[in-house]
């Protein structure tokens, strides 16, 4: 018999667990009463966690990424580059649009990424978003708001396997596909 939840204070918790991307309110149920099974071992860790995370995580004013210092240590360190292919600066969307998930463009720093365009330095903007559904609409989209901001507009090439994630590529993979981009 699964055990039964009651009380506001599980109610509250379910609900904001609801809101989290990919839960509904039965997994956030289920989630909810994982929390209060491992109260010790997971659910006063997370709490903590979150707690901190609270306090010392912000967005960087900059480029978007998330860190505990702003600017982000990327922005602080211009010589620090993932990709090693051109001198570029990164600016982090925080996602993509996912009508699904009723993710929107005023749920990522599409707008700052805009503004930091039309800065006169730069000239090119590298796409490098997951070659999903998802990733290519926001690529879509991006590249319609910066049609009159006088810059090229790329996207990343070979290398990256359709339907695939970013994060999973190893460097040199990330690398040739973004020496070998072409235009949008
Ligand atoms: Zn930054």
């Amino acid at each position: 018999m699964p055990a039964a939840a009651a009380g506001p204070e599980i109610e509250r918790l379910i609900q904001l667990l609801a809101r989290l991307p990919g839960l509904g309110p039965r997994s956030a149920r289920r989630a909810a009463l994982f929390l209060i099974k491992k109260r010790e071992q997971i659910m006063a860790p997370l709490a903590a966690a979150m707690h901190t995370a609270l306090e010392k995580i912000e967005v960087c004013r900059v480029c978007g990424n998330i860190d505990s210092q702003n600017p982000c240590t990327v922005c602080t360190d211009v010589r620090r580059e993932r990709a090693h292919a051109v001198n570029a600066r990164y600016h982090v969307l925080g996602g993509t649009l996912s009508p699904l998930d009723g993710i929107g463009p005023e749920d990522l720093s599409i707008d700052a990424l805009v503004s930091r365009v039309h800065a006169p330095a730069v000239t090119e903007v590298i796409l490098a978003l997951n070659a999903t559904v998802d990733g290519q609409t926001t690529a879509h989209y991006i590249t319609d708001l910066l049609h009159d901001a006088n810059v090229k507009v790329t996207r990343l090439a070979h290398g990256v396997p359709v339907g695939g994630e970013l994060d999973y590529l190893d460097e040199g993979t990330l690398s040739a596909a973004i020496r070998q981009r072409t235009t949008f």
